[in-house]
């Protein structure tokens, strides 16, 4: 028998790949999302997966509609990757940010609780529920200290998890995940405005790329190693949260100068600060140590800062 996966945000750039990954492993992958508009299957259609994939309309916010899906897929995991995924629009739509984040993840785990059957389940959680990690590297028992809308949320749907597994027993586990990239990132993330930005100074369509803050650091990894952790979380003979990172932090300033000397152009004459993109309160060092998830996912990030970056110029360069 195939095994079945259903992804909840199977659209965005994660989903995508994830899908990829399973329809690999020979699984029946399904995938929800909000709509079935062409534009949002772009990703899976680049992937070339869209035909293989079996993609169902549903708000997750709607519990009747939710288990009306569960239900009809009987799924043997769900890994919970929709909602809100832009900190910055977070703070721009609280609401938004709780309700995509928070409500999903109660009501596919209530399914699963209600149903008393053995589907897994893998939240999509984020290193954003750390806030500041100024000494050291953020670890499973790094206390939490959400900075925005998203980061509280995403904490909120932490624990939630962290509920459902100890109250019901349920195979119910996190994967905090910290940053992660690709050629499917969405646009209006600040990594590929920074490749979008260069490209256009490059071919002197613009002479400048105004961003806000420079000075934070990140732990930046590869997209589709990422995913792989997310199967392999669900793989584990017991239930139990991991940090998926590359225990390596790098400053903004670090990628935008890795961006532009692939174009020979030096950034400081190209980049200008300006306060408008500046968030009411910004996560300044990120850092993750994934040595829980080494040692038992037997997982480990192969691209370091520079490859991730020269794969995503290429990619621009090619839709160019
Ligand atoms: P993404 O590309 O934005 O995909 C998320 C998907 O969720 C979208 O394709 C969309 O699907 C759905 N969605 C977006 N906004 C929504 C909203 N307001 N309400 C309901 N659904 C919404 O994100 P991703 O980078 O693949 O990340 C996948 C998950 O991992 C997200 O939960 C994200 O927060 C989390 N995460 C990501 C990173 C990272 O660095 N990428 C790090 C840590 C955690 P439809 O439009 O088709 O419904």
């Amino acid at each position: 028998m195939k095994k079945k996966a259903l992804i909840t945000g199977i659209t965005g750039q994660d989903g995508a790949y994830l899908a990829r990954f399973l329809l690999k492993k020979k699984y029946t992958v399904y995938g929800t999302t909000r709509t079935l508009k062409k534009n949002n299957l772009r990703n899976l259609s680049r992937l070339n997966i869209l035909e293989l994939c079996n993609i169902l309309q549903c708000d997750l916010l709607n519990i009747k509609q939710t288990n009306q899906i569960i239900n009809k897929i009987n799924p043997d995991e769900i890994y919970n990757l929709s909602g809100l995924s832009s900190v910055g629009k977070s703070f721009i739509d609280p609401l938004d940010a709780y309700r995509s984040i928070i409500f999903s993840t109660v009501n596919i785990l209530e399914n699963i609780r209600l149903k008393r059957n053995k589907t897994k389940f893998y939240l999509a959680c984020s290193s954003e529920c750390f806030g500041n990690i100024l000494s050291g590297s953020a670890t499973e028992n790094t206390e939490f200290n959400p900075l925005s809308p998203y980061a509280v949320a995403k904490t909120s749907s932490y624990y939630i998890t962290k509920n459902y597994r100890e109250a019901y027993s349920i195979f119910a586990c996190s994967g905090i995940l910290f940053n992660h990239e690709s050629p499917l990132r969405n646009d209006d993330f600040v990594t590929q405005k920074i490749i979008t930005g260069a490209i256009s100074i490059f071919n002197k369509k613009k002479k400048f790329l105004d961003l806000g803050s420079i000075n934070i650091e990140r732990d930046w990894g590869w997209a589709p190693e990422y995913v792989e952790a997310m199967y392999l979380i669900l793989r584990q003979r017991n239930p139990s949260d991991y940090i998926i990172s590359s225990g390596k932090s790098y400053s903004l300033e670090k990628f935008i100068e890795t961006v532009f000397s692939y174009f020979d152009l030096d950034w400081k004459q190209h980049v200008r600060i300006n306060n408008k993109y500046k968030r009411p309160m910004d996560l300044t060092i990120s850092k993750g140590n994934p040595n829980k998830a080494k040692k038992y996912l037997k997982w480990k990030p192969k691209y370091d800062l520079k490859k991730i970056v020269h794969e995503m110029i290429n990619d621009k360069l090619k839709q160019n």
